[in-house]
């Protein structure tokens, strides 16, 4: 489980901004960047060559 604190703590690699965590896919999404970075096994993978980009649809769901 990927608590509150960490989550506050982390931040894009790419931008700096801040992140959400959709706690169903186990991602972290950065909006700006429509970008969504891998968690596996509780540890974030903050790499932007790990990432997935994020579709137009999905992008409007987490705002
Ligand atoms: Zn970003």
């Amino acid at each position: 489980m990927l608590d509150q604190k960490l989550l506050s703590i982390l931040a894009c690699p790419v931008c700096k901004g801040e992140l959400h965590y959709d706690r169903e896919a186990k991602e972290l999404i950065c909006l700006p960047d429509a970008m969504a970075f891998p968690v596996r096994d509780d540890v974030p993978v903050m790499l932007s060559n790990e990432a997935r980009e994020l579709t137009l649809e999905e992008s409007e769901k987490y705002r």
